[in-house]
This record gives C-alpha cells, sequence and structure tokens, in this order.
C-alpha cells in the first residue's frame, strides 16, 4: 500500500478561489497551530473570464503558501463540466484515500454558480465512497472514512450552523485572495465580472457580520447536515 502526508483538513473547491474565499481565515488558523491542511481543485477554471489556467495556477500556488497550506492538488475536471459522473466520484475519493483528512469541507451547495453545487455533490458522493472496503479506486491506497464533512459558503449570504472565529487571520485571508490578482483586480481590456467590482471587500463584509453575531471581529460560516458536537460548553474543559 502507498503512503503520503496524512492531512488533519482536506478542502475541496470548484475553481482555485473558492476555498480562499469561503474558508482561509480556518485555514490560516489551523496552519498556525501546526495542523496539516489540503487544498483540492476540481477544475483548472479554464473557462474563466479572466486569466489563463497557467497563470491562475501560479496565483493557486502563491495563495496556498499565504495560509500555509501543506499541499494543493487540481484534478483537472473539466470548467462547467462538474456533473455527478462516476469517474469524478472515484477520483474525488481516490485524494480522499490518499491524504486520509479527519476533516473534509465542501462548499455550500446553494450558490449562483452551478459549478459549486455540483463540486459539493461529487464530494459528498466521494466521503462517503472513500470509506467503503470494496469500493475500487486508481492509486492503491487503504478505505478512509473522514469523521464530518462541513460546507463553507462562496457566494451570497446563508445563515450559518456554526462559525469560526477568523479574527486574527482575516488580513492573511485578504492577502490570499488578493494573490488572485487575474480575478479580483480590474485589468486593462480585461472582461468586467462581478468579481472584479468589490468583490473582496464584499467576502470581508460578509465575514464581519459572521463574527458580529458571534461577539468576534471576524468570523468564517459552515453549515452540516448532522449535529455538530459541542465538547467545551463552558470554555473550561481543558
Ligand atoms: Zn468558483
Amino acid at each position: 500500500m502507498k503512503e503520503s502526508i496524512k492531512l488533519d483538513i482536506l478542502s475541496f473547491g470548484a475553481h482555485a478561489d473558492d476555498v480562499e474565499i469561503g474558508m482561509g481565515g480556518t485555514i490560516a488558523k489551523y496552519a498556525a497551530k501546526g495542523r496539516k491542511i489540503g487544498i483540492c481543485d476540481l477544475t483548472e477554471a479554464e473557462l474563466s473570464s479572466n486569466g489563463t489556467t497557467e497563470l491562475r495556477r501560479k496565483e493557486a500556488s502563491h495563495a496556498a503558501g499565504i495560509l500555509g497550506v501543506s499541499v494543493r492538488e487540481t484534478l483537472g475536471f473539466p470548467d462547467r463540466g462538474l456533473f455527478l459522473k462516476d469517474d469524478y466520484i472515484r477520483k474525488t475519493a481516490h485524494i480522499i484515500r490518499k491524504y486520509k483528512p479527519d476533516i473534509i469541507f465542501a462548499p455550500y451547495s446553494e450558490d449562483r454558480h452551478p459549478d459549486h453545487g455540483n463540486c459539493s455533490r461529487i464530494v459528498e458522493e466521494a466521503f462517503f465512497s472513500a470509506g467503503i472496503k470494496k469500493y475500487e479506486t486508481e492509486g492503491g491506497y487503504q478505505p478512509h472514512k473522514a469523521s464530518r464533512l462541513f460546507y463553507y459558503i462562496i457566494n451570497g449570504y446563508h445563515k450559518p450552523h456554526f462559525v469560526i472565529d477568523a479574527s486574527s487571520y482575516i488580513e492573511q485571508k485578504a492577502k490570499a485572495l488578493n494573490a488572485y490578482k487575474s480575478q479580483f483586480t480590474k485589468s486593462e481590456g480585461g472582461a468586467d465580472t462581478p468579481l472584479v467590482n468589490g468583490y473582496i471587500e464584499t467576502v470581508l463584509a460578509r465575514e464581519r457580520m459572521f463574527g458580529q453575531a458571534a461577539g468576534v471581529m471576524y468570523a468564517e460560516g459552515f453549515l452540516t447536515r448532522e449535529p455538530f458536537l459541542v465538547h467545551d460548553l463552558l470554555g473550561d474543559e481543558g
């Protein structure tokens, strides 16, 4: 059996920058605690209005460095072609088996971009299948059952089920987002998309609202299908 680095957290996105938008602060926070974090982008975002795949690859690697991510993978599924296909589920399950994360994150499925919802469904299927002994994936890794699957929010505002305090990491998050210059900075001759018109400010304003609701400066919001177990209700259980 092959072995590779074991991750604490593995977060999937449809496009490089999805994970940074939804949970860049949380990733920076846990990376700073010495946790091993991975990001897996399902596509190369080749249909983006601005930037080439080469440029996006460079930006993604720069952003991962800013957040302290240990590994970043790209599966190269077709942009706008993220349908619930057996091949995609198997390749995604292979990544889960390869890195054996304790916790997996996927985009929340209610999102104006259909790729984000489709990514969510592929990861849900792979999260389940990766743990099945007789389910076959390439690469020769052992079955792996991650303990939880949580959803981060990309576009818009959804009421989260829980939030993570990202106050001390919000500048790192902004820096990681700014690494995607081709996406979030207006350039001469570039396409005028919703992303180049104050998108980062909107994301940070949302995290400020999540934080305000929970009594901290900035927080990132998450959703879960299963009840979330709280270990330390009064904050004095070590
Ligand atoms: Zn996206």
